[in-house]
């Protein structure tokens, strides 16, 4: 009993699953450049649409999961799935202790110092890790490709090669 507790408590033989959270409306190179270099330091890195009922987005929930799904397809440890709900609740049912988001800017260090330490007094056993942006990525908002394409403007290079946005 003593040892199968203590198997079960060690942290070097656990999967190292990290979850990559976002609304990706829509997923940008910016995205794609984070997971595609988390994925070698993990098991498996779930990229986690949150569904955000109270928020408006600019592209439906199963159009944006689609274009996760063509984004990651060539990444074996890759998954790609939707969420309701708090992120840590999210981690905890998959056994996730690793909560992955990127970095482009002071702004977004600030934020994300934030939510790291709420999600921590939420969960101590959740590790946000930061990975920084590829500098030709740091400019890269989905909120600015919205507004690109309100205005039709074309967005094919901030977006990745496999997905095809409307025109
Ligand atoms: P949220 O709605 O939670 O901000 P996003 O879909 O905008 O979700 O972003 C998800 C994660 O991707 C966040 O950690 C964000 O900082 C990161 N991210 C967004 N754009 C880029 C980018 N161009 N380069 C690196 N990380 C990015």
């Amino acid at each position: 009993m003593g040892t199968f507790t203590f198997l079960f408590s060690d942290l070097s033989i656990m999967k190292k699953i990290a979850v990559f959270p976002g609304s990706f409306d829509p997923v940008t190179r910016g995205h794609q450049n984070i997971v595609e270099r988390a994925a070698p330091l993990f098991d498996e890195v779930i990229v986690a649409l949150g569904i955000n009922t109270s928020k408006q987005s600019m592209f439906p929930s199963e159009q944006r999961l689609e274009w996760l799904k063509q984004t990651f397809a060539h990444v074996p440890n890759v998954r790609v799935v939707s969420f309701e709900g708090l992120t840590v609740d999210f981690c905890k049912k998959n056994e996730a202790r690793y909560l992955l988001r990127g970095l482009r800017n002071g702004g977004d260090f600030e934020y994300e110092r934030t939510i790291a330490h709420m999600n921590k007094a939420l969960w101590n056993e959740l590790e946000t890790v930061l990975v920084f942006t590829d500098p030709d990525y740091a400019s890269v908002h989905s909120t600015v490709i919205r507004e690109i394409l309100k205005n039709k403007g074309d967005v094919s290079q901030f977006v990745p090669t496999s997905i095809q946005l409307p025109k």
